[in-house]
């Protein structure tokens, strides 16, 4: 038997305690202990997202967030600008298209941050303001790129048009402020910094965006945002929802209010700064030009192709890795770090690559990536 170490970014690695919550006697999501729940977790929430507003809870994965936003911001025929990023910022795109809603794109270079300057030049040149809504990605996962949202919101709250960002990667384990950063509508979902299992997503709106989706024609019944806000009165959700991974959500937002916002940023920005020494101690190449604290995404040497490497390091060293996304395919490899995780499992997972490497007949120093993590561990 290989022991098994989840390093993917999403999903992450469930603490103990956060299983165990999961586990706990059912109970009816029209009860009394279901509203204690559902208060807890949603005003929670509020503190990660660094919003006054109410936080809903949706049942599903991290785009079914990112649809509901676009269901209830966007009417068919409108106009949007997408900041393309890279996976997500297209899954944007697609997404808007799907509602019929007419995209318009900045498009970024993988592995760079947009410069929001081209955003303002976008919406300056749409005199007639027709551009409705700006979606872009808080930290695009598939490069490890982390956007300005602060400067974009700034320029979208000179116009009209709502911000809207899928902060589904990066918001728990990096400083994000929805209201004082003009965004409109944040979403994310469980099972990334958030430590828990997939299945929940949340999604929180501007007074700004509010007044949008009253009169937004997107067909909408499921993820209609307006009923979420009627049963949210009652602490309740419209439908079923998965009641088990909003307990352990629970649990882990326990553990992350017990460590405290500013902790967990700053051991997030320990994590991602070890690892980018490690690898660089390695001499391997940093795909992302401005890279987030949640992952680290590398480019191994070109004799080895990325799929192969992960392979090897998940078959003999039991650690999975994540692998690239799109035009990305086969030519990284991402090493997450972002929620339940702490010194040892980078270290874990430098040493795992450092030794995959030196079996692949590459000159390695073993224990030099390593090393080059210790010393930033070691630092106060
Ligand atoms: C993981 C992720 C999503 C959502 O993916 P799901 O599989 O639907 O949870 C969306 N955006 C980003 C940036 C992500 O990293």
């Amino acid at each position: 038997m290989v022991k098994k170490y989840l390093m993917t970014p999403g999903p992450t690695p469930v603490p103990a305690a956060v299983a165990c919550a999961q586990a706990a006697d059912m109970i009816s999501h029209r009860g009394r202990e279901f509203h204690e729940l559902f208060q807890y977790v949603s005003t929670t929430l509020r503190e990660f997202i660094g919003t006054t507003r109410e936080v809903y809870l949706l049942t599903g994965s991290g785009t079914s967030a990112m649809e509901a936003a676009v269901a209830n911001v966007m009417s068919p025929g409108e106009k949007a600008l997408v900041v393309r990023s890279g996976h997500f910022g297209n899954r944007w795109a697609e997404i808007l298209k799907a509602y019929g809603v007419m995209v318009r794109a900045v498009d970024v270079e993988w592995g760079r941050a947009v410069n929001p300057k081209l955003v303002a030049e976008r919406l300056a040149e749409d005199t007639a303001g027709e551009i409705r809504a700006v979606f872009v990605t808080f930290v695009d996962t598939s490069t490890g790129v982390v956007q300005n949202i602060e400067e974009i919101g700034g320029i979208v709250a000179e116009t009209n048009a709502l911000l809207v960002v899928d902060a589904v990667s990066g918001l728990g384990a990096m400083d994000y402020r929805m209201d004082e950063w003009n965004v409109d509508v944040t979403l994310s979902a469980s099972q990334k910094s958030f430590m828990a299992p997939p299945g929940i997503a949340f999604i929180s709106m501007s007074s700004k965006a509010w007044k949008v989706c009253e009169r937004a024609k997107c067909p909408r019944y499921y993820l209609d945002l307006r009923k979420y806000r009627q049963w949210a009165e009652k602490f309740e959700t419209p439908c079923t929802p998965a009641v088990s991974t909003l307990r352990a959500l629970g649990k882990s937002l326990e553990l992350m209010m017990e460590e405290g916002l500013a902790n967990i940023y700053s051991r997030h920005e320990k994590m991602a700064r070890a690892t980018r020494a490690a690898v660089t101690a390695l001499a391997l190449r940093l795909f992302p030009l401005n890279p987030a604290n949640v992952l680290t995404i590398i480019r191994p040497p070109d004799e080895i192709g990325a799929d192969e490497l992960r392979d090897h390091i998940a078959r003999n060293y039991g650690v999975t890795l994540g692998g690239g996304q799109a035009q990305l395919k086969n030519r990284v490899v991402r090493i997450a770090h972002m929620g339940s995780v702490g010194p040892f499992d980078v270290i874990t997972a430098i040493s795992a690559l450092e030794g995959a490497l030196a079996d692949k007949g590459f000159v390695v120093e073993l224990g030099a990536g390593v090393a080059a993590a210790e010393e930033i561990f070691k630092e106060t």
